[in-house]
């Protein structure tokens, strides 16, 4: 019963772990799941932002560059000396083309190739003397170089992911910042060369003249396109563009000014022509214009874009400190279960194999500790007896002193044998009513009768008054003793029955005594 108890214990320990670990195991593995996904969309939008960033100084490098292409035309005019402006601006552009945290994105977008070339053409562009340089060539050099800074932009916001932006509510504003607005400060800054020199220039041919219409029909359309844009983005997001103005009403004014002076110059209005350099001011003045809402909008989408990323992370942290929680409360409240299931087991095991009335083990523990015993005998070649025990006229006893006296003579009794058997291999058992049962380790016989002798003698000393057990007048007992033979198939039964032989003996020969069978 006890190592079924021993078994039962151990399964019940498997189910524990399985109860407990396997839960956890599926638990935190699909927590992780969920937890990764937050981690990697936080990432996602780190890499945006820096997107973001990137994309806000490529356009103050393309608005330099447009500068720098104006400076230069100025300078070709002799109208005035730009010298000083010229070299100002070309020191910023290449700056910020240096600048340590630009170089970490370039590294970070894989854009090494196309920002060395760009960085390597402007050198080049900046070393030449612009009255060796035919105008048109330096012209179209610095346009090309500003459709490099067009291309990196678009590639930027490509390798940060930005047009792919998941919550879409962005997606407009993006394509804005990237495209629209870039675009069209570039047509602005085309516009503002070609009529600038078409004006100086006194005449214009019709090529001319239908190539400055396209740049201003160009320019209408931009604008056009940013507004239908802003439209949309105030449905899709209207929280976004609060007092989002990104093409200012100054700007409507002085385009329609450069695109009526142009008008003038292809011949198709009446009206008197401007000075080139007021011409080429006022475009400038267009392109301006548009640096404090581009300014503005790169503000409010890097805002948005870390507020996603904040509520990414806030979500993560929630999920991985709520399953950690979950996971230590679980471990906690299931090994306290299964302490206190295991205590009570232990309790249920102890209360199993022992007699209620004594302390003493049961019949049902001796039939599991004999076995044992035996083994642990042949093992370490010792003897092993056992003795069977009767309270000698107990029913006299009952009858005369009642049967409440009678249990705590049986209690009495119990105390003795402890008290005489107390070794670590040695056992007391009550198997019956009054009947005991003890089984010990001795030398040889003569040591095993001596303890008998001693457990009969302990009780005698004890005088406790049995009037009807004459003719000794108190409470004494009688002990069947034999050896366990030293066979590991001996069987239990028979070895009872000859005690009991050998106990009946011992009541034949007149009780309190003991016999050997
Ligand atoms: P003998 O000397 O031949 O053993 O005489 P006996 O009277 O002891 O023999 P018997 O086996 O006929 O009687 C046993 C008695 O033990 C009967 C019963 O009243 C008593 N008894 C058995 N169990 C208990 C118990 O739990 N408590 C008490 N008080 N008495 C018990
Ligand atoms: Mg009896
Ligand atoms: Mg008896």
């Amino acid at each position: 019963m006890t190592a079924d108890l021993h078994h039962k214990s151990r399964t019940h320990l498997g189910r524990y772990l399985w109860a407990t670990l396997l839960p956890i195991v599926l638990l935190s593995a699909s927590l992780s799941v969920v937890f990764y996904e937050q981690i990697r969309l936080s990432r996602l939008t780190r890499r945006e932002i820096e997107g973001v960033a990137a994309i806000h100084l490529l356009y103050q490098s393309l608005t330099d560059l447009q500068k720098i292409r104006g400076l230069t035309q100025m300078a070709l005019w002799k109208t005035e000396d730009v010298g000083e402006d010229l070299a100002r601006i070309r020191q910023q552009f290449l700056d910020r083309l240096h600048q340590p945290d630009w170089r970490q994105k370039v590294h970070f977008f894989h854009l090494e190739n196309e920002t060395r070339t760009l960085e390597n053409r402007a050198a080049q562009l900046f070393r030449m003397d612009p009255a060796d340089t035919p105008f048109i060539d330096l012209f179209g050099e610095y346009s090309r170089l500003i459709s490099r800074i067009l291309r990196l932009m678009q590639l930027t916001a490509d390798r940060s992911q930005l047009i792919l932006d998941p919550e879409l509510d962005t997606y407009y504003l993006i394509d804005i910042l990237v495209k629209q607005i870039p675009y069209l400060a570039e047509a602005i800054g085309r516009l503002r060369g070609m009529g600038s020199g078409f004006l100086a220039k006194g005449s214009i041919t019709e090529q001319e003249a239908e190539r400055l219409q396209s740049y201003h029909s160009v320019i209408a359309a931009r604008m056009e396109t940013i507004r239908d844009e802003q439209i949309i983005l105030a449905k899709v997001a209207p929280n976004l563009t609060r007092e989002l103005e990104l093409l200012p009403p100054q700007l409507d004014d002085i385009i329609a000014t450069l695109c009526q002076q142009c008008r003038v110059m292809e011949g198709k209005e009446p009206g008197t022509r401007m000075e080139p350099r007021d011409f080429f001011l006022l475009a400038t003045q267009a392109i301006d214009q548009l640096a404090p809402p581009y300014r503005e909008g790169i503000f409010l989408l890097k805002s948005r874009l870390r507020q996603r990323q904040n509520h990414h992370l806030w979500q993560g942290g929630v999920i991985f400190c709520g399953s950690a929680i979950a996971i230590l409360l679980m471990l906690y409240f299931n090994r306290s279960f299964y302490i206190r299931n295991l205590r009570l087991q232990e309790q249920l095991s102890e209360l199993s194999v022992t007699d209620q009335l004594t302390g003493l083990h049961n019949r049902r523990h001796l039939l599991a500790v004999f076995p044992r015993q035996l083994r642990h005998a042949l093992r370490h070649r010792e003897h092993l007896f056992l003795g069977f025990l009767d309270v000698d006229h107990f029913k006299r006893y009952n009858d005369i002193y009642g049967h409440t006296e009678g249990d705590q003579v049986l209690q009495q009794i119990a105390t003795t044998m402890n008290s005489i058997l107390r070794r670590a291999g040695d056992y007391c058992f009550r198997i019956g009513g009054e009947e005991f049962c003890i089984l010990f380790t001795e030398e040889n016989m003569e040591k095993a009768m001596e303890l008998a002798e001693r457990l009969r003698h302990a009780l005698e000393q004890q005088r406790i008054p049995h009037e009807g057990n004459i003719p000794w007048g108190i409470v004494t007992i009688s002990l069947g003793l034999v050896k366990v033979p030293d066979e590991p198939g001996c069987r239990l039964e028979e070895l009872m029955s000859r005690a009991d032989q050998a106990l009946y003996t011992a009541k034949e020969k007149g009780r309190n005594r003991y016999e050997t069978g």
